[in-house]
């Protein structure tokens, strides 16, 4: 007899959709089956909900120094404050990010944020490791070792993102050093992930804004520009195909963005887009609302056109992935900053991606399940590395489940959200939200009640298809 079965729901699964029941052994999806054909010593009653992969966010910040205020520094909220928001939105897995510094170490790094995850995540959980700055060129021969150790992604950030300051150090990494990582992660099977605005573009647009006395924080989407991201993206390009390096490009905001990425995937290249709910629902307009800044993270809200852009990309082809940047705080701290150089980055919104982005793309714009699952779970599993073991409902996967109701329909209210004193979400409608999640076949939100706890989580090593590499899998 199985575990867990969870009967009678829409399932989504890698070969199409059906009513399935689906059976739990273990850690491990063991059977799907006709309705009423598995039997369990529990049995989740799924009728009328949709049923698919638990979440997974391939872009989180916990537990980050916060450098808006270089003066009054703060920390971002850690594992075992976020993630249990993510639980309860139906994400079962997020990438954070381990730093890589001048003096420092990948080995270290990787080693010191494991360390502060270990038994404080209720989600599973890995990380990229981001390579920051004037690093010395030994450093880049551990990269085939981080990859052999389950550590398959890269992160480099072509802009240091704000102006210079003496206390704060930069993020940005040379084009000579890029392309000396990527000659290293190819052939050791990795991918680079890219942040991708042009250094000289962002800079003297912070140099201009400051002589003509328009600080505002409002002017970000002039400041980090959409001529920006076309520079960046189409520089960084350039670099994989010359090294056949694939790339992942972060937080895609703008129409030349995407228009960049399609291109290069037309001409047979392993390039990939991450956008972020919080791109493809508020503008640059919003900036200017009494709670604007809530919604930004950097490169910056866009227009119109380029929501239309994402969309199409999320629902056709040439954007993969949704994610957060998550950079949980309290609302005083994201409101902190009013200027265009400290207004704090980052979203708040784990917990709500996958409701946001089945009411947005599902509900609104019928999107299919199945595109739902690729850009919400099974495409970053498979970018990134944890396919099949995530991202999917199949035998022998991990069982990561998440029910969505279909017929929630109402507005999202704070007492919705488990992380913070607030949520940009409050007061967005929805139709469909996550009422159920399991993970590793451990049922650990029913009904708005959590039964797990920060030593569920585990790291969870990854390693890419061949295939992801080679050309757009996915
Ligand atoms: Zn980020």
């Amino acid at each position: 007899m199985l575990d867990l079965v969870i009967r009678g729901g829409r399932v989504v699964t890698p070969s199409g959709v059906g009513n399935w029941d689906l059976g739990v052994q273990g850690e491990r999806i063991a059977a799907l089956g006709a309705p009423g054909t598995l039997e369990a010593g529990r049995v989740i009653d799924a009728t009328g909900k949709v049923v698919v992969p638990g979440g997974i966010d391939p872009h989180t910040h916990l537990a980050h120094p916060i450098m808006s205020h270089p003066d009054e520094p703060g920390m971002t909220l850690g594992p075992e404050e976020d993630t249990r928001g993510m639980l309860f939105g139906g994400t079962t897995t997020h990438i954070d990010f381990a730093f890589v510094r001048p003096g420092g170490d990948i080995r270290s790094a990787i080693e010191q944020r494991s360390a502060r995850w270990k038994g404080s995540a209720y989600t599973d959980y890995s990380f990229h490791v981001v390579l920051a700055g004037a690093l010395e060129l030994k450093v880049f021969e551990a990269i085939p070792e981080a990859i052999q150790a389950g550590f398959t992604s890269f992160k480099v950030f072509t802009t240091n993102i704000l102006p210079p300051h003496p206390k704060r150090s930069g993020n940005r990494i040379d084009f000579g050093r890029i392309q000396h990582a990527m000659e290293r992660i190819a052939p050791a099977g990795g991918i680079m992930t890219v942040h991708g605005e042009d250094e000289d573009i962002v800079q003297f647009n912070y140099e201009k804004h400051r002589a003509e006395g328009r600080m505002d924080g409002a002017n970000l989407h002039l400041v980090h520009n959409k001529l920006s991201e076309q520079l960046a993206f189409r520089r960084t390009t350039a670099l994989a195909r010359h090294t056949g390096c694939a790339i992942y490009f972060v937080h895609t905001s703008a129409r030349e963005g995407v228009e960049a990425v399609a291109e290069a995937r037309g001409h047979g290249l392993p390039i990939y887009a991450e956008t972020l709910h919080h791109y493809t629902c508020f503008t640059a307009d919003d900036y200017r609302s009494p709670r604007g800044f809530c919604y930004h993270t950097y490169p910056s809200l866009k227009y119109p056109e380029d929501q239309a852009a994402l969309w199409d990309g999320l629902l056709n082809d040439a954007v993969s992935t949704t994610a957060t940047d998550e950079y949980p705080t309290t609302l005083a701290l994201k409101l902190r900053g009013k200027t265009i150089e400290d207004v704090t980055g980052g979203n708040l919104g784990a917990e709500a991606r996958m409701g946001i982005v089945y009411t947005e793309g599902v509900v609104k714009r019928k999107m299919s399940l199945e595109r739902f699952v690729q850009v919400t779970s099974s495409n970053a599993a498979k970018i990134l590395g944890l396919y099949p073991r995530k991202g999917a409902l199949a035998p022998g996967s991990d069982a990561d489940v998440v029910l969505i109701d279909p017929s929630i329909n109402r507005k999202l209210v704070k007492d919705d959200f488990h992380v913070s004193d607030y949520s940009p979400w409050e007061g967005w409608d929805v139709r469909g939200w996550p009422v159920t999640t399991v993970l590793r076949g451990k049922v650990i939100v029913d009904n708005g009640r959590l039964s797990g706890d920060t030593r569920d989580g585990q790291l969870i090593p990854r390693k890419i298809d061949g295939a992801v590499l080679r050309r757009p899998a996915c």
